[in-house]
């Protein structure tokens, strides 16, 4: 890293990217760090590698170009392939960019915008072969242009199972069912937020309507409580729901399929933040946990800020706002003031960032998990994939005083896998939280240390730090 960086961006998403470009246009010098070989994070990943013009016309699509054109023109420093996996307080961060291994870097403001993972929900049979996350699937279609199988089953509850929907059928796949855990009429409040999300409700309408030509529609109420097959994904096992969330019995339906997609939302990635000491909140409506921020986006800690979905899962849109925020909230703090029309351009994103929480409410009421979704798991149900722990061995663990996350995983190894608990974590939380028949606890994250990341043992060697 050059001397004189002075900001250090972790995550080079749509929030990222916002808060650099600000960064870069009043001279401050920067470094955007991202684990990924192509900038642009989850929405924008795609386009880097295949050229602007792939990008959707709406407006996080219209902003991605321009941010796209602002890496282009190299006002902004970029370290690519480079995993942020430790914090040395007060201001050094342990980054992996292979070759050369782990080596430190300073700065004098942080911005944590490490984007959001896929949540699951457990049920027997989830970690068959031929059973993949809805992000996995969109991965494929639009990294590689492959689609995950000829024809497939679509899951989970949000807006996600849907929007894949329509990218399988967009590219002559077959959808044999999309299969929705909430009700057909708790996406009718997206048209209360009218007409600020127009864009997402003709998004929507979009996919809709392709899965309605293709002579099928999303069956709600719907919940896939088994995958069932010899070695790979054979059949799908689904049954309605009441609306308390409880299996309504007798309404079991199998389908044949080899491929099932599944999509229950997401989880913010605050595992960063943690590590630098950043308070946390709990907020279902925001997603789970998330990091707690003043209006213009400073943690708890001095100088490190959080934007986009580490600060509440709400899309493109709010990233874009908050890391702009950020970033003219750092160019406050690090020249001592706003220039001209400055102090009006950050009430201005405030206020819309306002706008996009009621559309992060409503996209996290979609996902909530009730408690009812964890009483018809069986006690063999796999909870951590990597461990594999069941269900049973938490039960175990928690009749043997053990209720807290921290207790259970000790205990019974869940999280300790290779995924370091991304996957189980927030499951276990969850479990612990709502399960009828556990005494209800506190959530709690699971803890971190570094390597944050998994990072190879010769890069651990070389370490320059
Ligand atoms: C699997 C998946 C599929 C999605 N599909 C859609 C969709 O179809 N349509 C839609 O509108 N929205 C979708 N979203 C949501 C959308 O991607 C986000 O709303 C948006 O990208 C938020 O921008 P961001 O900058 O906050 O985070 P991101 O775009 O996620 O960017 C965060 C970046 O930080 C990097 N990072 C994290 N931790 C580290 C670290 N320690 N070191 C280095 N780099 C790090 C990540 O790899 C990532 O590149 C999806 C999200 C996910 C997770």
């Amino acid at each position: 890293m050059s001397t004189e960086t002075r900001v250090i961006i972790v995550g080079a998403g749509p929030a990222g990217l916002a808060a650099a470009e600000v960064l870069a246009e009043k001279g401050i010098k920067t470094l955007l760090l991202d684990e990924n070989r192509q900038p642009g994070g989850q929405l924008l990943r795609f386009a880097a590698a295949a050229g602007t013009k792939s990008l959707s016309r709406n407006r996080v699509g219209q902003k991605g170009r321009s941010l796209m054109a602002c890496l282009q023109s190299s006002k902004i420093d970029i370290l690519t392939s480079a995993q942020v996996i430790g914090f040395q307080a007060p201001d050094r961060l342990w980054v992996d960019a292979g070759p050369g291994g782990v080596r430190e870097l300073r700065f004098e403001a942080l911005v944590l915008a490490t984007g959001a993972r896929e949540r699951f929900l457990p049920f027997p049979g989830w970690t068959l072969p031929g059973v993949i996350s809805s992000g996995g699937a969109q991965l494929l279609i639009k990294g590689s242009g492959v689609l995950p199988a000829a024809e497939m089953v679509i899951g989970g509850c949000g807006v996600l199972p849907l929007a894949l929907a329509g990218e399988v059928l967009k590219n002559k796949g077959r959808v044999q069912a999309v299969l929705d855990e909430s009700a057909w009429a708790d996406s009718l409040g997206l048209l209360r937020l009218l007409p600020r999300q127009l864009p997402r409700v003709l998004q929507g309408g979009l996919s809709l309507g392709r899965l309605l030509l293709a002579g099928r529609r999303v069956r709600h109420r719907t919940r896939i409580v088994q995958a069932r097959g010899d070695k790979r994904l054979e059949e799908v096992v689904t049954a309605g729901i009441d609306a308390r969330g409880r299996v309504i019995p007798g309404t079991e339906r199998e389908i044949e399929t080899r491929s099932l997609a599944l999509g229950y939302g997401f989880v913010p990635n605050i595992e960063l933040a943690q590590e630098v000491g950043c308070d946390l909140l709990f907020a279902p409506d925001k997603g789970g946990w998330v990091v707690r921020v003043d209006e213009c986006l400073q943690s708890s800690q001095d100088l490190v800020f959080a934007a986009g979905e580490p600060t509440g899962l709400a899309g493109g849109r709010k990233a874009v706002l908050e890391g702009a925020i950020a970033g003219l909230s750092i160019v406050s703090r690090l020249k001592g003031r706003l220039e001209s029309k400055d102090p009006r351009r950050l009430a201005f994103l405030q206020g819309r960032r306002q706008q996009e929480l009621d559309f992060e409410s409503f996209l996290n009421r979609l996902t909530r998990v009730t408690a009812s979704g964890y009483c018809s798991l069986s006690p063999e149900t796999i909870v951590c994939r990597c461990e594999q722990v069941r269900l049973a061995e938490i039960k175990e663990a928690v009749g043997r005083g053990l209720t807290t996350v921290p207790g259970v995983k000790k205990a019974t190894r869940c999280g300790m896998g290779i995924c370091q608990g991304r996957t189980c974590g927030p499951i276990l939380t969850d479990i612990l939280r709502l399960h009828p028949d556990l005494p209800a606890a506190d959530p709690s994250p699971f803890s971190v240390r570094p390597p944050l990341k998994p990072v190879s043992v010769g890069d651990l060697a070389e370490a320059n730090v």
